[in-house]
């Protein structure tokens, strides 16, 4: 792609288009692991451009542009398919629809809904849900998929016992054509839009049918073989059985079930092994309505085929884990994936065929469709072989597919679908009819081929080639057969530096997308790199030697807030969270690599003073109401001592001085530690510096050691979250003696609640509030009823839920993402406010410090019309107490945070020098200084100097630095609107923040001050 291209590109979709190589490189693939013997033939598939419209308009711009520049345009829902449709085979742009994901109209009454091409079917559905509406049919992708991407893909999924194909659920299609027409397409014209993949129009928009919302029932049958299960399915069709959906497994997939990780949290299981026999598992679900009739009938179709109903654990289990079917791969790490349809009467002998010729495991889940394509009933079978993606042998494994799809065919089946690499049997795919018009539109409407080239009806070289291995498939069979496969996790050694572990899980990761839209990475900024699936996907690269650790991929790591939802929406359980964790210290505590910068600051400040806001110990508890001090002080003896944390010591003191008030009103005998009251060390955790951590971790404990304290209670939840989860786990690494419990504050208040040994006395006005959720107290440690219940007890307030609660709760953004992109986590921040505003509550109640000091910089910044109070406040104030109003500390707080973000960065840096070269010059080491203000007096010496510039000043500038010191605190101060006590510290800790900095910065700094200081020297000064 030129420059002209690059340019008009940028202009019309500005941040919205990216040309980042590492970027662009995550766009190039889908969720199929392609063998290595076919890689050459395909070539790069790193488009040259990755563009995200908002709008049918800009589709249509972009599909001008591209018609007449001949560039080729490959769309993209959510890349969940596995068939190399969305890979760009001849590079150009990749479309992607992310932010075309509007529910445009529900029409109740139509029983329809209108949506634009990128919306995900789990958004729909809370949409639909929400007007007592549902979706007639899904994908087992749900959680991921686009409405627009399985049009353009086709396909079957959950209800389509009851729905049929999904191209027959909908009703018209949107379509940009290549010449920048928009059309609407219904009825059969739909057969040149649907299992198209885009080669002949850009899907906008999609109306699909939907059907009241009804409460659905779920029953596990399980059949001894695939002929039985044949039989009784059969039978359930021939008694018009009242069946929404009906899917089933094989008893191979059924034992690797059973093998499988469970979901983890803290390295601990958090769900229950539920055994699945050893049988092919039917999982129907129906309407609660039909339950008597159902179970009526189930008996006389089940007993002929020797079935037997399986318990409603089972039942529950298989439904509430129908998206997680990757599970399995995680015991690979890699699964070979064959896709069939084939006719419900040949399902036996086609499942037996498999078993007599493929001597691997086969896994597979198959989707009934009661009225197939040719009006009889077809089955989807989604197989899966086992095997491992970084060894030679993988390509024969895959070669497997081929006996599996040739069984098929046998069998009047077909592939699944067409995509890159069955682009030459779209007849048989898709049926002669079908394919001949297709052929005969693409013609037609795209004859230069840019729309989705080799896709679908390509002659490309890889189909070829998929033809070709199909004639040697049987001598390819038993070459895939003799490979041995070993099932189970089993990380071995690090791979380069990636943990062993880590190491397997990033090829464990199937790609699915299930974490990409709800990761606020993803949503803050848009692009994959941020999410969980794209950092694996780099991982791999990495550890194939084709990526290295640069800036921007450790900072990719570093900021991530450790929400920890990635860890609950993974259709493979992975510990995603704590696997970035680890890298954290790889990466900074063992590589040393440069953790974001105002970190350095903030570890400087604790390591001094306790706290991360450079403020004094001495007035760590100065917020401390005087008439407690002789009851809860630190001269006191108690078992519970409340933790304040940094944040509410010095910053929102209202929280601190609320919960001390809510628990000495509460009855509760606690101290605080006064002075001793520290950082809880989670922000030198995630910023990787483990060495401070540690320290604080040390001296925290010994502190509640020696105080004889037994119980620690937080109101901060990244207190809460090291107290409870983080401090023991170290302290047993570290061999530290830990009988420490911790709680926070609403839990222990509820407990007083609750035994009856305290209640809020007076009424407060009425209000209406809504609740955020901090992550490191909901997700991390499960605390979503104690707020809950203390806000219920106080008489007058009513609780109204935001969209995303308790463990679906969206992240506020804040810390270190706010430390580093703050207008990123402005904009997560505003999308979690914006949520909060929807309910019409009149405050935004948060429990978290840091929760709070991010809405409010964000309310600031993005003019959001609501109030955030913290919660401990909320309830103290409801005892009759008075409370400073912590707003105007927080936004002097971050007037010095924002500039202190500004002025740690190379251009922050390269600026502040710029304003001292009289002294930088001076400086010099060794005479240089009056040797360079000589040479910027001959002309042309310091061009020619200036190659040894990169060279000389990381030499140089470590032996300057003492000596411009003093100069430097004072240009900081002038650009830094430090309060006095900040100011009085800062000749203790800037030196050690240039320490720490420098050596990482001054690459990149070099180049911003060469020019400068070479015309600061040749103009000279007055020396
Ligand atoms: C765990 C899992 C379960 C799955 N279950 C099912 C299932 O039950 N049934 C099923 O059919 N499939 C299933 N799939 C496959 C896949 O999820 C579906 O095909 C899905 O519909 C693809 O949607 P997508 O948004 O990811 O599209 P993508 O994969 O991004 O795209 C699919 C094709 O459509 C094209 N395309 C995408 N958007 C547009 C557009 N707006 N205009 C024109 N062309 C476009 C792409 O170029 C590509 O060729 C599953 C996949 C996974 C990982
Ligand atoms: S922890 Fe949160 S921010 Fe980090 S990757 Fe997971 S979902 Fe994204
Ligand atoms: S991390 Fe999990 S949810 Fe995300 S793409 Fe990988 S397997 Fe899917």
């Amino acid at each position: 792609m030129n420059k002209t291209q690059q340019d008009y590109l940028e202009q019309e979709f500005g941040s919205r288009v990216t040309f980042r190589k590492t970027e662009r490189k995550l766009y190039g693939h889908d969720i199929a692991a392609m063998p290595g013997i076919i890689k050459p033939f395909i070539g790069s598939m790193v488009p040259d451009a990755v563009v995200q419209p908002e709008t049918e308009e800009e589709l249509v711009e972009l599909v001008r542009w591209a018609g007449k520049n001949n560039v080729p345009l490959t769309p993209r829902g959510k890349a969940s398919s596995g068939y190399g449709g969305v890979l760009p085979v001849k590079n150009g742009v990749v479309v992607d629809f992310y932010r075309m994901k509007q529910v445009k109209h529900i029409d109740a009454e139509k029983l329809t809904a209108t949506v634009q091409a990128g919306v995900v079917w789990e958004r729909l559905e809370r949409e639909l849900k929400n007007k007592g509406l549902t979706l007639r049919l899904y994908p087992s992708s749900f959680p991921a998929a686009t409405a627009g991407g399985w049009l353009a893909q086709g396909g079957a999924g959950i209800g389509s016992y009851e729905a049929g194909w999904f191209r027959d659920n909908v009703v018209s299609a949107r379509v940009v054509l290549p010449d920048g027409e928009t059309r609407e397409f219904s009825g059969d014209e739909l057969d040149v839009i649907s299992d198209a993949e885009g080669i002949t129009g850009l899907i906008s928009e999609v109306t699909l049918r939907v059907q009241p919302l009804e409460e659905l029932d779920v029953v596990a049958i399980g059949c001894p073989d695939a002929i039985d299960l044949q039989h009784m399915v059969q039978a359930m069709i021939d008694n018009k059985l009242p069946i929404w959906s009906l899917l089933f497994i094989n008893p191979r997939m059924a034992e690797l079930k059973n093998k499988a990780p469970l979901l983890e949290h803290l390295g601990h299981p958090v769900e229950e092994r539920v055994l699945l026999p050893a049988s092919y598992i039917v999982t129907l679900a129906f309407r609660k309505k039909d339950h008597d009739a159902l179970m009526k009938a189930l008996p006389g179709v089940m007993k002929p085929c020797q079935a037997e109903l399986l318990s409603d654990r089972i039942a529950e289990h298989e439904w509430k884990n129908r998206f997680k079917i990757m599970i399995v791969k995680r015991l690979g790490p890699s699964l070979v994936p064959a896709e069939i349809v084939i006719p419900l009467s040949s399902l036996g002998k086609v499942m037996a065929e498999i078993e007599a010729k493929v001597a691997q495991p086969v896994v597979k889940e198959g989707v009934v469709v009661r009225e197939g394509a040719s009006g009889q009933p077809e089955v989807v079978i989604l197989g899966f072989i086992p095997s491992d993606q970084r060894k030679f042998n993988y390509s024969f494994v895959f070669g497997l597919t081929l006996t599996i799809m040739n069984i098929a065919e046998k069998y009047g089946g077909r592939p699944y679908s067409t995509g890159l690499y069955f682009a030459r049997m779209a007849g048989k795919v898709l049926g002669e009819d079908k394919a001949a018009k297709l052929k005969a539109f693409k013609k037609k409407v795209d004859p230069r081929n840019i729309f989705n080239p080799g896709k679908v009806i390509g002659g490309g070289v890889i189909g070829l080639m998929m033809i070709a291995v199909r004639a040697f498939e049987p001598f390819i069979r038993p070459l895939g057969n003799r490979v041995m496969t070993h099932l189970g996790e089993r990380p071995s050694e690090p791979v380069r530096d990636i943990p062993a572990d880590v190491a397997w899980y990033a090829y464990g990761c199937s790609q699915c997308g299930y974490c990409i839209d709800e990761c606020d990475q993803f949503y803050g900024r848009g692009w994959e790199s941020q999410s969980p699936r794209g950092k694996w996907y780099w991982l791999r690269e990495y550890m194939e030697g084709r990526e290295e650790w640069d800036q921007a991929m450790v900072d990719t790591i570093l900021v991530c807030t450790t929400c920890e939802m990635c860890n609950i929406r993974c259709s493979a359980s992975l510990p995603i969270e704590p696997s970035w964790m680890k890298l954290r210290g790889i990466l900074i505590d063992d590589e040393k690599k440069m953790t974001i910068p105002p970190f350095e600051m903030m570890a400087a400040s604790v390591r001094k003073e306790g706290d991360i806001w450079a403020a004094y110990r001495k007035d760590r508890d100065a917020w401390f109401p005087e008439e407690l001090k002789e009851k809860h002080g630190p001269k006191n003896k108690a078992k519970i001592a409340y933790f304040a944390g940094c944040t509410a010591s010095h910053v929102e003191t209202d929280i601190a001085e609320a919960t001390v008030r809510l628990l000495d009103a509460a009855g509760v005998d606690f101290i605080h530690l006064g002075k001793k009251d520290n950082c809880c060390g989670t922000p030198m955790l995630v910023c990787g510096k483990w060495d401070v951590f540690e320290e604080i971790l040390r001296s925290n404990v010994q502190n509640m050691k020696d105080a004889g304290v037994d119980t620690v209670v937080t109101s901060c939840p990244a207190c809460d979250m090291m107290w409870r989860q983080t401090y023991p786990v170290w302290a047993k690494k570290l061999g530290i003696d830990y009988d420490i419990t911790a709680k926070h504050y609403s839990e222990v208040v509820t407990e007083k609640i609750k035994s009856g040994e305290f209640k809020f006395p007076e009424k407060v006005p009425d209000t209406t509030i809504t609740l955020h959720d901090s992550c490191h107290i909901g997700r991390v440690s499960s605390v979503y009823d104690a707020p809950r219940d203390l806000i219920k007890a106080i008489p007058g307030v009513k609780l109204v839920e935001m969209e995303h609660n308790r463990e679906n709760a969206h992240c506020c953004g804040s810390v270190l993402t706010l430390i580093k992109d703050p207008p990123v986590a402005a904009d997560i921040g505003k999308s979690r406010m914006d949520e909060a505003v929807a309910t019409g509550a009149d405050k935004l109640l948060a429990l978290c410090p840091c929760c709070q000091f991010q809405f409010r910089v964000t309310a600031d910044k993005k003019k959001i019309p609501i109030e955030t109070v913290d919660l401990a406040r909320f309830s103290a104030s409801a005892l009759g107490y008075k409370f400073p109003d912590p707003n105007p500390e927080v936004q002097r707080q971050w007037a010095v945070f924002e500039a202190m973000i500004a002025l740690m960065t190379p251009e922050g840096f390269a600026k502040l020098m710029g304003t001292m070269w009289p002294e930088l010059v001076d400086a010099m080491p060794f005479g240089m200084g009056p040797m360079m203000r000589f040479m910027g007096k001959v002309p042309g010496a310091l061009t020619l100097m200036k190659p040894m510039f990169p060279v000389l000043f990381p030499r140089l500038l470590p032996m300057m630095m003492p000596k411009v010191m003093p100069v430097m605190l004072q240009r900081v101060a002038d650009s830094v609107p430090m309060p006095d006590y900040m100011l009085e510290q800062m000749p203790d800790l800037m030196p050690k923040v240039m320490e720490n900095l420098m050596p990482h910065m001054i690459g990149d700094v070099v180049p911003l001050v060469t020019q400068p200081m070479i015309d600061y020297l040749r103009k000279g000064d007055s020396k």
